[in-house]
């Protein structure tokens, strides 16, 4: 490994815990009883529970680690329309009108988003600033600018070509071959966003309880009770929000739920000339290739957060940063030299058909499957379930009843993802249009 990559005080933890440590939160064993437990303490299980909990309902979040230990504060705070396939798959699969109705939910959970963040006085540095997605041969600048004449009525976007004659004006890189600007994109700063959530759903009423892994759940007369690392809790309704760390404690989800490893690098601090160069406009940026890779300023504009799917199942993220690296300097020659200062990771959850799922599972309510871009879709989704739960006519979604499978042979372990990542490298290698 190469060791000079690393700067002095190099962290394996993300960087966002600098400004927005891991909330200390009392060390208490849950309520004998509650109305809702919530299993998890991310986006997904806070903004269920603060419905829940504004609804009337005495909830209880239990995590078996800090609260938003999981992705939600490890994430690169970009935010898109979010939905995975495009209206021709699901045309294909659920019919025209399904699809809309599907797609639909990413363009309301973009937009949701901003406008919760406003109403509740939200500080974490949300920002429309729009995203730069390069296209990384000809073929694809040509795919994305078919796209833009050919949206889908009812889900126009506002966007615009930029050709590679103009690309400097969008990112300091020769990498790409154009790209689309997809104006109504955003950043913001995830750990910041997160505590906003937390600290919204304890002023609601909210018991938060961490470091309580949820260790059994059971029927219990009208309800369940859950087993946990500190004693038991009978709860009327449970939700299940654990998404990319969902384990053998719902077999049914977990059949579902495909772990996927995104890794995130932070780079020290680069002259304000330089950052002015490279990244002009202040835009979250992706590319076209199959290997996904995002990044972005801090909001500081001082380092580049640079994210990607770069290994499987991986938890050393020391391991995962040399190939992040490497990526970066593809991008930006000029950063070969740059060292790291914070190297960290985090399990998505994904899903077979590539969509959120929510929903009642044996009395058990659920919302999960983000497919890597769970900002908006885990806080919009995890209120209607939270709404869901208090039988309330807004807590309907375009997803509801959508059929959740899972394949043979699947149980939890995705043995078939290193082919499916050595084909993406492959093709990604090949100058064709994806
Ligand atoms: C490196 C990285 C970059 C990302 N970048 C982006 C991005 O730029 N834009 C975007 O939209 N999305 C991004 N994501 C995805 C996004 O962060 C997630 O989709 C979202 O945070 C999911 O929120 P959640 O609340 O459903 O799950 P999480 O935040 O993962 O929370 C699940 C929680 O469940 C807890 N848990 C699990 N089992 C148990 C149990 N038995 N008992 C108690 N607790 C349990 C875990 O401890 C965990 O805290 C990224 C993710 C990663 C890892």
């Amino acid at each position: 490994m190469n060791q000079s990559l690393f700067a002095p005080g190099y962290k394996s933890a993300p960087y966002w815990w600098e400004r927005t440590p891991r909330p200390e939160l009392p060390e208490a064993a849950p309520p004998a009883r509650a109305e809702v437990a919530i299993i998890g303490s991310g986006y997904t299980g806070l903004s269920a529970a603060i419905q829940t909990a504004r609804g009337g309902r005495h909830s209880v979040v239990l995590d078996a680690e800090d609260a938003g230990w999981g992705c939600s504060s490890r994430n690169g705070g970009q935010i898109g329309t979010s939905i995975k396939p495009d209206f021709s798959e699901l045309a294909a699969r659920h019919g025209g009108e399904t699809a809309l109705r599907i797609l639909r939910e990413g363009h309301n959970a973009l937009d949701w988003i901003g406008d919760f963040i406003a109403a509740e006085g939200i500080d974490c540095d949300f920002k429309r600033v729009g995203r730069f997605r390069g296209a990384h041969n000809p073929a694809n600048y040509e795919i994305l600018a078919g796209s833009l004449t050919k949206q889908p009525k009812g889900l126009e976007i506002e966007a615009h070509m930029v050709p590679r004659a103009e690309q400097h004006s969008e990112l300091g890189s020769d990498l790409y071959h154009g790209g689309m600007v997809m104006a109504r994109h955003a950043a913001l700063d995830p750990a910041r966003y997160h505590q906003g959530l937390l600290d919204r759903a304890l002023a609601a009423g909210v018991e938060v309880v961490t470091h309580c892994a949820v260790t059994g759940i059971a029927r219990a007369g009208e309800g369940f009770r859950l087993q946990t690392a500190r004693g038991s809790l009978v709860a009327r309704d449970v939700i299940v929000a654990t998404n990319g760390y969902t384990g053998g404690l719902t077999p049914w989800q977990r059949r579902r739920v495909i772990p996927i490893g995104s890794y995130m690098i932070a780079t020290e601090p680069l002259p304000e000339a330089q950052m002015d160069r490279l990244m002009p406009r202040d835009r979250v940026h992706s590319d076209t290739r199959k290997m996904v890779y995002y990044y972005r300023a801090s909001p500081d504009r001082r380092r580049i957060l640079f994210g990607g799917r770069v290994s499987l199942s991986e938890t050393d993220p020391r391991l995962g940063a040399p190939r992040l690296h490497a990526e970066l300097t593809r991008i930006f020659p000029e950063l070969a030299e740059t060292r790291v200062t914070h190297g960290w990771m985090g399990f998505v959850g994904y899903t077979f058909d590539k969509l959120p799922h929510l929903g009642r599972r044996d009395g058990i309510h659920y919302a999960i499957g983000y497919c890597g871009s769970g900002i908006s879709l885990a806080s919009y989704f995890g209120t209607r379930i939270g709404q869901q739960l208090l039988g309330r006519a807004e807590g309907r979604t375009g997803l509801d009843g959508l059929r959740f499978s899972g394949r043979p042979y699947y149980w939890g372990r995705p043995w078939f993802l290193a082919p499916a990542i050595r084909y993406y490298r492959w093709h990604d290698s090949l100058g064709v249009g994806s």
